[in-house]
């Protein structure tokens, strides 16, 4: 095996790895032209529009306006980040990274998160197995089909059944590489204050959780109703190396493949409303483990999904809980759809009552946003008339998490929008529309001037300096820079030139910036400015899938061009300068507007406006001629 740090690593990985047998590996590609076609696993799909093209190592779909190379295909398939995606794929390679500061790790302990895995996946085994053959199990296999859940359902989600002894896991490790050691690493055993190990799950129904790759790492085990355990409803296993609750949630690797095309998941709060949901056919449905939709969830979440629907049982704990949640989804800026079920059914007693027809009609019809759902919780039995304090408490909580939504958002408070809730909200509360206008407007005063929300951003670090979530579109870069770009990929022997009389502040989109930083980091460090050295490098799928619309531009304008790259390059640079010129023109030029700047001051800028367009004629002149 040969070693890289992640910076070299990069590079090591885009030559070992061949994107045709990549991609192939994953879906069925046939041989068009110079190239290879595969149904694109990202739409709807009928004729294969996910089109690979060896020479470039990128892929692409027309239909979704995707593209990339390996590692965003991995990124995009396995719903994973960069540093994940590099990981997979070293693995593949057989390239083993280096990270600076890291003990070195014995092999089979429990430090070792492959011996974890092994574990896990081992432990899973013997559960599963043990609930479909076992006499003993028989218990279990009932309380299931109770339940109403089918054996392949059992199969799908590979549930167990852990018998009620403390000791029948450990016995079955005794010949097995799993020492008692790494089965308590992965909490499936404890140890006692004598320092003996025992089981931790006895007597359970064992749902395995698995991560978005499908290895189980964790389990959650529910006591049987005929069971005398006092150790409650559910046992879910601790945080370990491989587990950590509020990161993950159950079901995720089934739901995500649903999601894919959908950009939509249902949240619902337990395992067997899951497993009920997915027998249903309604199969974008997780469930949170043991904790409350919180925080950790959302990167997880926001990497599949665009808008989640929250599915509360119709009992007082979920109607309460919603607030908190709210405000979360809120100020996290992710769609937060919720859904109450009638009758105070949970989901598995819905969909078992009556079917799935009904139940995703409810999710598209009764569902509603989460600024609706807590107008109506705050509202609920409130007789606004008589209960005067209680109502204007309730006002104050809807305009206090309007005003911080719209401040996380950047809305404009003065939106139609908003003035149309503003309106209603003063029609529902039996309130003057202009008092909740004035205290709206106060408290989003009070927002703006509160710490910043937190936005959740997958983008890499070196672009840290570029506020929020910058758009990586096409569209949102000028004509002038879309051609540098174009020439940069195409020629690269001319980066060079570009980057010596380009500077960033030359350049007005946040792409053109990001890439050309990538290019000029590259050159620093010594390294090829070639394509696909540059594509590995840069770190954002959205990035990536720009940078290969932009080689399939260039490739296809390279024959048609009249003028060759150097001249376009130096005819660019100059339109480029001048561009920002006039930017800086405009800006002074406003500045002259401006009602606090004095008579001293506008005269100093007024001059530099004339010596600014001096200069740009200066730069013009040579090219008229
Ligand atoms: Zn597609």
């Amino acid at each position: 095996m040969s070693s890289a740090s992640f910076g070299t690593a990069k590079d090591e990985i885009r030559q070992a790895i061949n994107i045709v047998d990549l991609v192939g590996s994953y879906l069925d590609l046939r041989r068009q032209g110079s190239g290879y076609v595969a149904l694109c696993p990202w739409h709807d799909d009928s004729k294969p529009s996910l089109q690979v093209n060896p020479a470039r190592q990128i892929w692409k779909c027309w239909v979704c306006g995707i593209g990339g190379d390996i590692f965003s295909f991995i990124m995009r398939h396995e719903g994973v980040e960069f540093r994940e995606a590099l990981k997979l794929l070293a693995d593949r390679a057989g390239i083993q990274l280096t990270q600076q500061k890291q003990r070195p790790i014995t092999p089979g302990s429990p430090d070792d998160k492959a011996a974890l895995l092994a574990a896990t996946a081992w432990a899973e085994k013997q559960f599963h197995e043990y609930l479909l053959k076992s006499e003993a199990a028989e218990v279990a296999r009932q309380y299931l089909e109770d339940r109403g859940i089918t054996p392949a359902s059992v199969e799908k989600f590979n549930i167990g059944f852990s018998p009620d002894s403390f000791t029948w896991l450990l016995d079955r490790s005794r010949n097995t590489p799993h020492s008692p050691a790494v089965l308590e690493a992965v909490d499936l055993v404890g140890k006692s204050e004598r320092g003996t190990f025992y089981d931790r799950f006895r007597g359970r129904v064992i749902f395995p959780i698995r991560d978005a790759q499908s290895r189980p790492i964790a389990f959650g085990g529910r006591v049987l109703p005929s069971s005398k355990d006092q150790g409650g409803k559910y046992v879910n296993s601790r945080e370990t190396k491989l587990f950590s609750k509020r990161e993950q949630l159950y079901a995720l690797d089934l739901a995500s493949k649903a999601a894919r095309k959908s950009r939509h998941l249902t949240v619902v709060e337990g395992y067997t409303d899951v497993v009920l949901c997915h027998q249903f056919g309604v199969d974008d449905v997780v469930a949170c483990l043991g904790t409350a939709l919180g925080e950790g969830h959302i990167p997880l979440l926001r990497r599949f999904a665009d808008t989640i629907t929250l599915l509360l049982d119709g009992d007082e704990a979920g109607q309460k809980r919603t607030n908190d949640i709210l405000e979360l989804f809120v100020t996290a800026t992710i769609d937060l759809r919720v859904l109450t079920l009638p009758d105070e059914l949970d989901p598995a007693d819905f969909l078992l009552e009556y079917g799935a027809t009904q139940f995703n009609q409810l999710l598209k019809e009764k569902s509603v946003d989460a600024l609706e759902h807590k107008i109506r919780v705050a509202t609920h039995e409130l007789d606004i008339a008589r209960e005067t304090h209680r109502a204007s408490t309730a006002l104050e909580e809807i305009l206090a998490t309007l005003a911080k939504y719209a401040m996380a958002r950047g809305a404009d408070p003065k939106s139609l929008r908003t003035q149309q809730l503003i309106a209603r909200l003063a029609r529902q509360f039996l309130v003057e529309e202009t008092f909740v206008r004035e205290r709206y407007n106060q408290l989003c005063q009070v927002s703006r001037e509160a710490k910043r929300p937190v936005i959740v951003t997958s983008a890499p670090a070196s672009t840290s300096q570029i506020p929020l979530r910058p758009e990586f579109k096409l569209n949102a870069i000028s004509m002038d820079e879309i051609e540098l770009l174009e020439i940069l990929v195409a020629h690269y022997e001319l980066a060079g030139t570009a980057l010596s009389e380009l500077g960033e502040l030359d350049l007005s989109a946040d792409a053109t910036k990001v890439i050309f930083r990538t290019y000029r980091q590259l050159e620093e460090a010594g390294e090829s400015l070639d394509f696909g050295r540059v594509l590995a490098e840069i770190e954002d799928a959205q990035l990536k899938s720009l940078m290969v619309q932009l080689v399939e531009v260039a490739d296809r304008k390279a024959s048609k061009a009249n003028l060759d790259p150097p001249t376009r390059l130096r005819h660019l640079l100059q339109k480029i300068h001048r561009g920002h010129e006039q930017r800086i023109i405009r800006e002074k030029e406003e500045y002259l507007q401006l009602p606090e700047a004095n008579d001293q001051q506008k005269h100093d800028v007024f001059l530099e406006i004339l010596e600014a367009k001096r200069r740009q004629q200066g730069l013009i002149a040579p090219t008229d001629g």
